[in-house]
């Protein structure tokens, strides 16, 4: 079941990461362990609605509306300026460094 979640704005956000810009320190995974964590290849990826690790590179991850504060620090302390947070209904990047 997929479950869509909604920021207050009533946006349904998404987040993924970009591993070519990942540096491995697992900040996202100590803020938002229920969405990041690092495999073992050292590099952190997103969870899907079921905690299961999406190990595809830049696989997208729905946003958790009970997470989303916990998604948005990490976004905003990762070193790699590489997790992005965009709204689902068109793909514009509302967190993270492509964010207007
Ligand atoms: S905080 Fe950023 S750079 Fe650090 S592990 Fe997570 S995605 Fe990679």
């Amino acid at each position: 079941m997929t479950v869509q979640q909604e920021a207050p704005g009533g946006e349904a956000l998404e987040v993924w990461i970009d591993q070519d810009l990942c540096t491995g320190d697992g900040i996202c995974a100590q803020y938002a362990p229920e969405v990041f964590e690092l495999d073992i290849d050292g590099l952190a990826y997103v969870k899907g609605a079921d905690d299961e690790l999406l190990q595809a590179e830049g696989a997208v991850a729905p946003v958790p509306l009970p997470l989303l504060t916990d998604v948005l620090d990490s976004t905003r302390e990762c070193p790699g300026e590489c997790i992005h947070v965009r709204r689902v209904s068109d793909g514009a990047e509302v967190y993270g460094p492509g964010a207007e």
